[in-house]
């Protein structure tokens, strides 16, 4: 597997601009990318369609071609590949490892895994509303490229996971799943907050027959009371009126020294040499 060429990905979420959280995620996944002598593919995560919104994708790619990030290839979006995950739930589902859940959140516990109520079967008089994929149980072990060797035990912490969620819309960790498989991704660079969706993802990815990706889990950027930065609060816009600031920030949050460039081109030369240096072997 180590000799397939390197394909890695920026999958941003199109809910809004990105911020100086997600340029993180940006840049890593483009440097890594790009010291390999790999593609770097853009792929629009416009699934979740309630939370999308109109023209937050063409604000994303103006960012980035602003910031000096181009990318490879044509940009995918998630809307237009309901085909893709639907023949991928059909051959989950023709050998048993999907059930329906007819369980509201209301009968689910607090917290702790899926509690396997439906896994057996519907009870009487009850329809599915949502979709699950049955966990095989074990330990996951895996290795990732910042965090070190991780393991997780998917039976314990969620359980049988949703695929297919009740308002019908696919579920985040089988489309990504899919679309790393289908794009021939092979190496996945993106935020720490993912970590714990990796054992998932590649339980799901050995069932459909694809390779996973090399993951590397880079740091989050958190606001002065520690919490992620995120859409949801309310994180500061980026400023591209100084990229170069921009970059530099979002550089150094990522543990680097500051970097002395006259220019986003050379920014991004001197940033892929240290890149290099630190994380050129895979
Ligand atoms: N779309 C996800 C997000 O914006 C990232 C998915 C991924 O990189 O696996 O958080």
């Amino acid at each position: 597997p180590g000799a397939r060429p390197y394909r890695g990905r920026f999958a941003p979420s199109p809910s809004g601009p990105l911020h100086n959280g997600s340029l993180l995620a940006a840049m890593a996944s483009f440097l890594d990318a790009r010291v390999h002598q790999g593609q770097w593919l853009l792929r629009m995560e416009d699934i979740d369609t309630p939370r999308v919104v109109p023209g937050a994708d063409r604000v994303i790619m103006n960012q980035l071609t602003k910031l000096g990030m181009h990318w490879d290839e044509e940009i995918v979006w998630q809307s237009q590949r309901l085909a893709l995950y639907q023949a991928a739930f059909v051959s989950l589902a023709d050998r048993d490892l999907v059930y329906g859940c007819a369980c509201t959140r209301q009968e689910l516990p607090a917290e702790g895994p899926y509690p396997g109520t439906c896994s057996r079967g519907l009870p009487p008089g009850r329809r599915a509303r949502a979709w699950r994929f049955r966990v095989q149980p074990g330990i996951e072990h895996f290795h990732d490229r910042w965090q070190g060797p991780q393991q997780q035990d998917v039976t314990a912490q969620t359980g049988d996971f949703i695929i297919k969620r009740a308002d019908g819309l696919w579920a985040y960790q089988m489309v990504v799943v899919v679309d790393d498989g289908e794009q021939g991704i092979t190496h996945i660079v993106r935020g720490h907050d993912l970590l714990d969706s990796t054992a998932r993802q590649r339980m799901l990815a050995r069932q459909l027959g694809i390779a996973y990706p090399e993951v590397m889990h880079v740091p989050l950027l958190r606001d002065s009371a520690g919490r992620k930065l995120s859409k949801q609060n309310h994180a500061a816009a980026m400023d591209l009126s100084h990229p170069l600031l921009t970059l530099g920030r979002a550089w150094q949050a990522l543990g680097f020294d500051t970097l002395q460039a006259g220019s986003v081109e050379a920014f991004w030369t001197r940033a892929q040499e240290q890149w290099a240096h630190r994380y050129g072997l895979r």
